[in-house]
């Protein structure tokens, strides 16, 4: 055994304080410490009363940059050693075993020039999330701890010895070598890594950069062990070079107080030896070195994508900490807005999306990236890309950098840090004992990442001046082109060359553009309208929050409603606006008009969107068949600005005939692409169809498209406009004063005439009459669609009143797990199988839905003979489950509002529902208590069981054109694997995994389709040796494989031989009263049926006013 470097002196005390406070956001409640103990290790202890987990980071200055050039990787391997046994914890997975308990976990990675280990545990041992286990094992097993005492503690005890005396475990050496060739093996067909080692290939050779820092066995383990190398005494070499104490940073969150966390740090790590090693730079070696400037680069990626990679060395800005002059850079080269390099290459459809940024490589050295997704015809025209890049560079090395854009950008992150939500354990202890090693001020170590503090315009031309044609490269990405070399360590096809003199001098012409030689699309951003200055929120404390909003203006053309935030304290806010007009509800090509109109509405603001997008802010519009509402939500400071630019542009839109057409097109597929959706998706909006007076069909909408035309939408919108009934809720950080301003804003913009309440339309629904058994059918419009679908309702009533609505939120909590286990489960009629009460308008009742193979008619009597069964279920059920459920019921409608907009939404649907119930929750509970079994099964015998005489059902049958068999005939079984092979991919690279199509269809040549154990089978066989999935995918695709296959084998005209598992269908005698019409005249139907009663409110409005100035 290696002789491990010396034991310190074990110090109580010498510890000095640095810091007692962070910088923070205005909502953490943590309190935060930093300190240095006497062997100059520094550690930031936090303490939060909170946290349902403790965690703990240590951070130490050295990485991949300083592996010797013999041994690649090899900072990687001390990192997977470091964990295998201490002198104090001899037994090699010790530490785990002990965060298991606790229902912890580790991590580590390896960075340029630092290695980061973190773990993060149960934060007590008597807390709920730790579990019942947790305290049934806790005797038995020796890892445990003395009562009362913290895990953390424990914890932070085996992980300080890691760097106090670990042992490098001989016998573990050759499988977490192993471990970190597998790593490798895993990163091999993956773009971004593929990507990152060529970038680093092709750098300066003298540059640690150049190195591979994964390492694999070959090079840790062969490769030395042939020239004679000791490995395990090289590995303890490294770790006895650059561990030393003062190159760590330790973090340490718990529940515990500072000083408490403070002692424990003192007596667990001040052991930690300390060799005063200096601090790690790479200073004076450029980047890219003559070779590597001025070249282009073009490779194959492993799936098909375009892209293209601008570079340019650049200086380090590490000590810039306060200023970061590159963000300004890349705040304008990345920005989106008008006279954006992305405004324009977009408009040329060249570009899907552009970034750009600086990236520190280690302290001295850092390059600027802009990343651009190309389209077909941006791949082709790369090089007009990058002379746009260098005009737009040249237009600011023109001017001085502007103060106002940096106060702008400061601003923005200002607010952005302050109003930030609480970073989970783990994180927080990782990423701060990494941002430890930056010079920063300790009190910033949480804001100096975000905070812009200082301008500095110097600092900005320096980043500007390497900006430039002579310091630049690019690689360009794609599928097609030609290559001539393969990359060292992943293989990577690539051909790497200089920039030809020709395009160089057009590169150096366009970065010296004058103006007039620039394109004019390019300029400066505006002033950002939309930075929030006034962020104040004045928290009272104790306040029991109010249940309702008030209405603060009431007269004959609006009513205000307002609610000043008294729960969450955040300076944002939500506006709605709610334009009441029957316009749009008239026809198919009225509402089609009102849609293009907002598509229009949106084109136009675009321009503005990025802006308010940036400064936190967001807007929508949505027509309906009530009319058009407009909603704005996030920081309050500015709302009413965006709100003003929204109202005025819908009042003054220019309807520009070249951009209706983009807008027709764009909608016209939307609505066409609805008809192809999978048919659950379609179904509702038949069934809601049936029972509405109006509501309109896609189809209807694609009918009417070729009749509408540029001049009708600019006909039309003023009419929306004209008569109106305004209904606005404002509710947030804002004042009543406030609230009527907006009122204001919104009268006084539009001017709409009143709209009297006696021409409201009246919500009704379509009441389906008691005995009613009624069947849409409907052929599915894709030809190709296997899979029917069945919406099945049993109706309830019109306006029911609080009793009934308990009783049919009770049966949906008791029914919704046995018809999953039954239909689902045991029957496998398909992948979608649900149920659950519906309000629809005035109307309520209970449906189930199911998508399957089978047809409407079998799901139909499947459903039928559950509702039998059920009935006996109900008869037998014991007090304690129904109690159960009843209890479930009331704590399900008792969870508290977990932020702003989840209760704006809950005012705004009392508001549009015009019940205005906003104490709807309060009126279920002691409804639902109150219920009793008896009350229940008279219920279900009256609405629910297929023989009474008295329930009304109403379902909708969507019908498959094709079967799997049809589907088969006309596919050649050839094919049939191919595309199987292709589809199965496609699945797999949605979970984000790594998969070559090819590779998978060869491993499919044999398999036979038609079995899914052997699809799976093979699956499983490709997974593990060609892709190299993680034990985790591979438990999780075995899981889903029999669900996914059942869903895409029929689409491919495989019929599947049946599944492994026995079928549970049960025969049950269903007998119906209670004759099935077919509807064929949907809308004779629609005629026969009475209307409901309209809603009611549930008081008097004038009950909810607050109308003098009571402020
Ligand atoms: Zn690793």
């Amino acid at each position: 055994m290696a002789e491990l470097p010396l034991r310190s002196q074990i110090h109580s005390g010498g510890v000095t304080r640095l810091a007692d406070h962070l910088e923070k956001p205005l909502l953490d409640t943590r309190s935060y410490r930093v300190v240095k103990l006497s062997n100059e290790l520094e550690a930031l202890l936090i303490h939060d009363p909170e946290t349902d987990k403790a965690s703990g980071a240590m951070d130490v200055n050295v990485g991949a940059f300083s592996d010797s050039d013999d041994l690649p990787g090899m900072a990687h391997a001390v990192e997977h050693l470091l964990f295998m046994g201490t002198e104090k914890y001899p037994v090699e997975n010790e530490y785990n075993q002990y965060l298991n308990k606790y229902g912890g976990s580790s991590n580590a990675y390896t960075a340029a020039c630092s290695t980061n280990y973190y773990f993060e545990l149960s934060a007590s041992a008597e807390s709920k999330s730790a579990g019942n286990s947790l305290n049934a094992s806790k005797e038995s097993l020796p890892l445990s701890i003395s009562k009362g005492q913290s895990p953390l503690y424990g914890a932070l005890d085996r992980f300080a010895q890691f760097f106090v005396k670990p042992l490098f475990l001989e016998d573990t050496l050759d499988r977490e070598l192993r471990a970190v060739d597998s790593e490798n093996k895993k990163n091999l067909q993956s773009d971004p890594w593929r990507e990152m080692q060529l970038h680093k290939s092709l750098c300066n050779k003298a540059h640690p950069f150049n190195k591979f820092s994964t390492g694999n066995y070959e090079v840790l383990h062969d490769d030395p062990i042939a020239r004679g190398v000791k490995i395990r005494d090289a590995f303890i070499g490294f770790y006895e070079e650059h561990y030393s104490a003062n190159r760590m940073k330790l973090a340490i969150l718990g529940k515990e107080s500072l000083d408490q966390l403070q002692e424990w740090a003192v007596e667990l790590f001040s052991d930690v030896p300390n060799q005063s090693l200096k601090k790690l730079r790479w200073d004076d070696i450029p980047l890219y070195g003559d070779e590597q400037v001025g070249t282009q680069t073009f490779f194959k990626p492993v799936m098909d994508k375009r892209k293209m990679e601008l570079f340019f060395s650049y200086p380090d800005e590490t000590e810039q900490y306060d200023s970061m002059p590159s963000r300004y850079l890349s705040h304008l080269i990345g920005h989106e807005g008008p006279g954006s390099i992305l405004a324009l290459i977009k408009a040329k459809g060249w570009c899907n999306g552009l970034s750009a940024g600086a990236h520190e490589v280690c302290p001295g050295a850092s390059y600027f990236g802009i990343g651009v997704q190309l389209t077909e015809d941006g791949l082709k025209n790369y090089k007009e890309i990058i002379k746009i890049v260098f005009n737009y560079i040249a237009m600011l090395k023109e001017q001085q950098p502007h103060r106002w854009i940096f106060e702008e950008m400061s601003k923005l992150q200002e607010v952005d840090f302050k109003f930030r939500e609480k970073i989970p354990a783990s994180r927080t202890t990782s990423m701060f004992s990494q941002v430890m090693q930056k010079p920063v001020p300790r009190e910033q170590i949480m804001s100096s990442q975000s905070l812009l503090r200082t301008f500095d315009p110097a600092g900005i031309k320096r980043g500007l001046k390497h900006l430039d044609p002579d310091n630049f490269r690019f690689f360009v990405v794609s599928k097609d082109q030609e290559t001539d070399s393969k990359e060292k360590w992943y293989g990577t096809d690539y051909k790497y060359e200089k920039i030809p003199a020709d395009f160089m001098q057009e590169l150096k012409r366009a970065a010296e553009a004058s103006a007039s030689e620039r394109p004019a699309e390019l300029f400066l951003p505006g002033k950002n309208e939309f930075v929030p200055q006034r962020l104040d929120v004045e928290k009272k404390e104790d306040v029991e929050p109010t249940l309702a909003p008030v209405l603060i203006r009431n007269t004959n053309s609006v009513r205000t409603w307002f609610k000043k935030d008294d729960r969450f304290w955040v300076p944002r806010a939500n506006i709605n606006v709610h334009m009441r007009t029957p316009l749009l509800s008239v026809t198919p090509l009225t509402s089609l008009t009102a849609h293009l109109y907002k598509e229009l509405v949106e084109d136009a603001l675009n321009e503005y969107a990025y802006d308010a997008e940036l400064a936190g802010l967001e807007y929508s519009l949505s027509p309906h068949s009530q009319g058009f509402d407009v909603s704005i939500s996030g920081y309050n400071d500015k709302m009413h600005v965006l709100l003003e630019k929204v109202l005025v542009t819908m009042r003054d839109l220019e309807v520009k005939p070249e951009r209706f057409e983009v807008v027709k097109e764009r909608l016209g597929r939307g609505f066409k692409n609805i008809q192809y959706a999978d048919p659950y998706r379609q179904v509702s909006t038949f069934s809601r169809w049936l029972i509405s007076e109006k509501t309109w069909l896609s189809e209807q909408y694609v009918d009417e498209l070729d009749n509408v035309t540029a001049e009708d939408v600019k006909a039309f919108y003023p009419q929306i406009l004209r008569q109106l009934f305004v209904e606005i809720l404002v509710h947030g950080n804002l004042y009543k004063e406030d609230a009527l301003r907006i009122t204001d804003l919104v009268l006084n913009t539009l001017k709409p005439v009143p709209l009297p309440p006696s021409q409201w339309q009246t919500k009704r629904m379509l009441v389906p009459r008691w005995g009613t058994d009624a069947v849409y059918q409907r052929n599915l419009i894709n030809p190709e669609q296997v899979n029917h679908c069945i919406d099945y309702h049993l109706f309830i009533g019109a306006n029911i009143d609080y009793t009934m609505r308990a009783k049919l939120l009770l049966l949906a909590q008791m029914t919704s797990e046995p018809v999953f286990d039954q239909l689902r489960s045991k029957e496998q009629l398909g992948y979608v199988v649900s149920s659950g009460g519906v309000f629809q308008g005035t109307l309520a009742g209970f449906r189930f839905l199911i998508q399957s193979e089978r047809d409407c008619d079998y799901l139909e009597s499947r459903i039928e003979a559950w509702l039998v069964e059920y009935a006996k279920t109900l008869q037998e059920m014991s007090h304690d489950d129904f109690e159960a459920h009843r209890v479930g019921l009331v704590n399900r409608r008792l969870e508290t509002l977990k932020n702003l907009n989840q209760e704006t939404g809950r005012f705004w649907l009392h508001v549009t529902s015009e019940v205005y119930d906003f104490e709807l929750v309060s009126k279920d509970v002691p409804e639902i208590e109150a219920l009793t079994k008896e009350d229940m099964l008279e219920f279900y015998h009256t609405y629910f069981h297929p023989s009474s005489t008295t329930r009304a059902k109403v379902a909708v049958h969507l019908i498959a054109q094709a079967s799997a068999e049809d589907v088969a005939k006309d596919v050649d079984p050839k094919e049939q694997r191919t595309k199987l092979a292709t589809t199965l991919a496609q699945v797999l690279q949605q979970i984000g995994m790594t998969v070559d199509p090819t590779t998978l269809a060869d491993k499919f040549e044999k398999a036979d389709i038609t079995d899914p154990a052997s699809i799976t089978a093979t699956l499983k066989t490709y997974l593990e040796s060609d892709a190299l999935a993680s034990e985790e995918q591979l438990a999780t695709l075995t899981q889903q494989a029999p669900i996914v296959l059942a869903q895409i084998l029929p689409q491919l005209g495989i019929k599947a031989k049946g599944p492994d598992t026995a079928k549970e269908v049960k025969e049950v005698k269903v007998e119906k009263k209670n004759q099935t019409v077919y509807l064929e005249d949907v809308k004779a139907w629609k005629a026969s049926l009475p209307l409901s009663a309209g809603p009611k409110a549930v008081k008097e409005l004038s009950a909810f006013e607050e109308l003098d100035a009571k402020l």
